[in-house]
């Protein structure tokens, strides 16, 4: 019999028989639930059957939460592969090659398999395991005593890739800290702020499948946000015949399936949407309905132009104005790109009527100074044509996700504001100033206490990474600081503690994402806790599957909170107690069960029909999906038991008393205010109809925004352009911009320098430079060594001379340059061991030792071919916080020479004093809550916030004469 034969054989054997798994007696079907028999590839020649388990979770790489289906070997009961899900709705059973790649992170020779604690100087690198019990009781106690003495603020949970959805600000809200800080003004706050002002939500969710034309700000084909759900999607909606529009300076792979790809100078961005929206304004070709329905014209005309009560035809002869400097020939001459191109662009958007999916995510939005209006001006022409939360149009995200209620919710609010993550001067930031942690501690000679950094890599990641060393190798600065991370990490090398957490089979999460028309739940799980379970054995602790001592993060802070509040007087315990057997601890079952059971619609019943509980359908499936086409949730009627005693105040928004929902979330979020008598905000007056509406201060879609207009800045509250840091007119002779923004479809910011199949497939990030500026600068060829000169030093590199760069224009993928410093313990798989040198404020950091082959429990690692493992050039970055939406503006102004004799391949060299130089600058152009605060608070309550303080808190403090002085 031949393999084929014999593959056929068993698929047939398995198809027709239950296979009965021993242990419980239960009975699983190939394709429903859960088993697998394949050849033994390692047996050959001879024909070994193997059986396995197929356990669903969630992958952790990205932000998608794909499926993934773990094949866990029955005899062995470990992991031999990971598959796609095809029960998760968001993935539909595929993933990008991060995905399998779980399968390196949990196996890497070099992972941290135990809590350690530093034994000498913070940085110096030696460390000693400590137990569990000894971590968590010197970390309990610190916090403890912090909220005994009232010093709330100085606890501080810092993440990165958050991967979960809402367990951890459930906790915060508990420990009544305000200590909730976000990697996102690194990220994606520039354009998330642009939806943020129009529609009260923060993020789109396009719906491409069932689009005519689809527009895209980034390259999310090979790398967007929520990457393999939506590319999946994008080719769906061309193969259905949709148009795909690209703006990327650089060829990326998105830009090759476009059908007009836009290669505009960075940063012009807005001026072009705003020449679509001129022209489609001038040509009538917008829908006039959704516009007079939706958008805040009314207040507009009031306020800006002092007409109260104009027509709607006053206003469109406004609007006609308004835009009308924007024409093609100005966005040219903005972009570089001609006329022509730019008109037959827009006559393009202009045939997608309410199907036009449009999506800005980094990129643009996070490249530029007032990169937040890319995503306005994108969002304009949306709303302009009424495609938005239309079939084949742009949702908000809240609609398109679903987030359930867990049990024993706190509501809560911390009583003090944190000044280091909020601070002053930046009111209207979207998300926390994260990445000026390291210039406010010492403005405000501020120390934290207990500093947590939980999947997060900021010494990496961040901008200006040498002053985050500085300030973390201070502890008067940071008292304890305590790295949560499943992979070693620049960080965790300046770290008090390193708590190995799990990989995405080895702990438990929810997630929810915005990908499509829809909404969906998914589990991730530990799949050797379920596999395990399966056979009939009783896990009560996740690290009693995991390797080593690794833990999941639930069960690590039910154990932490315990110990902060043994005896409950805190008030913080009874979040965390089982409501079954009251005085205990809640377990995982019980506080997943209980959502299961109580918070998401339609599992109980799906469950049911299968025989299960809905935990177990979870553990068994993975996913479930609630709803599929959401719909226009804004044109819903409020039902009638929301409406009582209702109050319709002058720009029709409705106010009533009746009950308020139960929240699903700890306090946090977007929040719709009370009216003066305590009635709830629920929806708002539409032609005489009570609809939902949009949850922003108006209920309607806001084209001009009061907020923005109240705090200071009148002229950016309609969608309009603001030209970049990195316009020309800000650029020195011999500068050009270089584009830092985009990723490597095959690499994790920081987690994935352990996963060799990775690591082979992309392992360097060379220098993009057209032929035309290779010839002006002196580089011959690719591979040349170039020196790359910015605000704060320089780094070395080889280059890439490339026509898919429009010339004048360089770029640099931020995904290498992994390092750990000479005589550290750490990893070895694709990161280069370097000497980190510091004079005063003078760093260097000089690659020693690159790629090469080392023995390990893995042969693989015999077999490393590659040497080049890129530089680090965030090191060399500025912080350029954009004075509104707070992003970090990540596109540097650079001078590009070739490398200079004794350079070498991955050098940086920084001075953290021109670092310090450059945040002084950026600061004088905000507009502080101090001066500029409409009604003496801090920031506008309505706006988004992960742990809402309480309302006392969001007042300014009263100056003293001194410090009015
Ligand atoms: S897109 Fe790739 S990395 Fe992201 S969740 Fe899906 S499989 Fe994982």
């Amino acid at each position: 019999m031949n393999d084929s034969t014999h593959l056929s054989e068993l698929n047939q054997r398995v198809s027709a028989a239950k296979i009965e798994v021993e242990g419980r007696g239960e009975t699983f079907y190939p394709g429903a639930s859960r088993i697998h028999l394949a050849l033994d590839s390692k047996s050959w020649p001879e024909r070994v059957e193997k059986r396995y388990m197929l356990v669903p979770t969630t992958c952790f790489n990205c932000e998608s939460a794909c499926g993934l289906l773990a094949y866990v070997d029955r005899e062995t009961l470990q992991v031999r592969k990971f598959e796609g899900n095809p029960e998760h709705p968001g993935s539909r059973g595929r993933n990008c090659a991060k995905g399998p790649a779980t399968l390196n992170q949990i196996t890497d020779p070099d992972r941290i398999l135990y809590p350690l604690k530093r034994s000498g100087r913070r940085g110096e690198g030696k460390w000693e395991q400590v137990s569990w019990d000894e971590a968590l009781d010197a970390i309990a106690g610190r916090i403890r005593t912090a909220l005994q003495e009232e010093r709330n603020e100085e606890v501080v949970y810092h993440v990165g890739r958050p991967g979960e959805d809402g367990y951890t600000e459930r906790m915060l809200a508990a420990w009544g800290v305000d200590g909730h800080n976000s990697h996102t003004n690194v990220c994606s706050s520039g354009a998330r702020a642009g939806y943020h002002w129009w529609m009260g939500m923060d993020r789109p969710s396009p719906d491409y499948s069932n689009a005519k034309v689809i527009l895209l700000v980034s390259s999310h084909l090979e790398t967007g946000h929520y990457f393999n759900p939506h590319a999946q999607r994008i080719i769906e909606g061309k193969k259905n015949g949709a148009k795909l529009i690209v703006f990327d300076t650089r060829l990326s792979n998105t830009a090759t399936h476009a059908d007009h790809w836009l290669s505009p100078y960075p940063g012009s961005e807005a001026a072009i949407f705003l020449a679509i929206a001129n022209w489609m304004i001038g040509e009538g070709k917008y829908n006039r309905e959704f516009v007079r329905r939706w958008w805040n014209w009314q207040e507009y005309m009031e306020v800006v132009n002092n007409e109260p009560g104009a027509s709607f035809e006053n206003f469109e002869e406004h609007l006609r104005e308004v835009y009308s400097e924007f024409t093609f020939e100005y966005a040219a001459t903005e972009s570089g790109i001609d006329a022509a191109t730019l008109l037959e662009v827009a006559k393009v958007v202009s045939t997608a009527g309410t199907r036009f999916a449009t999506h800005n995510w980094r990129s643009a939005g996070s490249g530029n100074l007032g990169g937040w209006q890319v995503a306005r001006t994108l969002t304009l022409l949306n709303a302009l044509l009424g495609a938005l939360a239309t079939e084949g149009g742009t949702f908000p995200n809240s609609w398109n996700k679903f987030t359930p209620r867990p049990p024993r919710l706190p509501h809560q609010h911390p009583k003090r504001w944190n000044e280091v993550t909020w601070p002053g001067e930046y009111p209207l930031a979207l998300n926390e100033m994260s990445f000026l942690m390291p210039h406010l501690m010492k403005d405000q000679d501020a120390h934290l206490d207990v500093y947590f950094t939980r999947v997060y890599n900021p010494v990496w990641t961040n901008p200006d990474g040498f002053s985050w060393i500085e300030m973390l190798s201070d502890e008067d600065r940071i008292g304890l600081h305590v790295a949560m991370t499943p992979t070693w990490n620049e960080t965790a090398y300046f770290a008090d503690y390193i708590l190995p957490m799990g990989h995405a089979s080895e702990r438990h999460d929810l997630t929810s994402y915005e990908q499509y028309n829809g909404q969906w739940i998914a589990f991730r799980q530990p799949v050797l806790r379920a596999a395990r379970e399966r056979l009939g054995e009783e896990i009560t602790d996740t690290r009693q599957v995991n390797p080593g001592e690794v833990w999941e993060e639930n069960e690590f802070w039910i154990d932490l909170t315990w110990r902060i509040d043994p005896d409950g007087s805190l008030g913080i315990r009874e979040f965390f107690e089982s409501k079954k057997v009251p005085g205990e601890k809640m377990t995982i079952d019980e506080y997943y069960g209980w959502i299961f059971d109580n918070s998401v619609p339609g599992l109980p019943e799906a469950s049911a029909a299968e025989g299960l509980t809905p935990l177990e359908y979870m553990r068994r499936y993975g996913a479930f999906e609630i709803s599929n086409k959401v719909g226009r949730v804004h044109e819903q009627s409020v039902p009638d038991n929301e409406l009582e005693d209702v109050r319709v105040d002058e720009m029709d928004r409705v106010y009533s008393r009746a009950p308020i929902p139960p929240s699903p979330k700890a306090p946090g979020g977007t929040k719709i205010d009370e009216d003066e008598d305590g009635r709830r905000r629920v929806g708002v007056r539409v032609d005489g109809e009570i609809l939902k509406g949009w949850p922003t201060p108006t209920g309607k879609l806001e084209f001009w925004s009061r907020t923005l207009h109240d705090w200071g800045w009148p002229e950016f509250a309609i969608p309009t352009y603001i030209k970049s840091h990195i316009h020309p007119e800000n650029l020195e002779n011999d500068q050009i911009p270089l584009i830092t923004t985009f990723r490597v479809p095959v690499q994790i910011h920081t987690r994935s320098a352990n996963s060799k199949w990775l690591d082979e497939i992309a392992h360097t990030n060379p220098l993009w430079i057209h032929p035309i500026d290779a010839d002006r600068v002196g580089i011959s060829k690719t591979g040349d060594l170039v020196r790359v000169e910015t605000e704060l030093g320089y780094f070395v590199l080889k280059s890439w001379i490339t026509e898919g760069i429009r010339p004048g224009v360089a770029a640099c993928s931020h995904h290498m340059g992994r390092w750990k410093p000479e005589g550290h313990k750490g990893p070895r798989l694709g990161i280069s061991t370097v000497a980190l040198n510091q004079e005063g404020s003078e760093w260097s950091l000089t690659p020693r030792k690159g790629g090469e082959p080392f023995a390990s429990s893995d042969p693989d690692t015999m077999r490393i071919w590659w040497t080049d493992l890129g530089v680090h050039q965030n090191l060399t970055h500025a912080v350029h916080p954009d004075p509104i939406s707070g992003m970090h503006c990540w596109h540097q102004a650079v001078r590009i020479c070739p490398a200079k004799e004794g350079d070498r391949a991955g050098d940086v060299s920084v001075d953290t004093g021109k670092s310090r130089a450059a945040y002084e600058k950026w600061l004088t152009m905000t507009r502080s809550a101090d001066h500029y605060s409409p009604d003496g608070t801090r920031r506008p309550y309505w706006m988004l916030r992960p742990v809402r303080p309480e309302r006392d808190a969001y007042r300014l403090p009263l100056k003293t004469e001194s410090a009015e002085v």
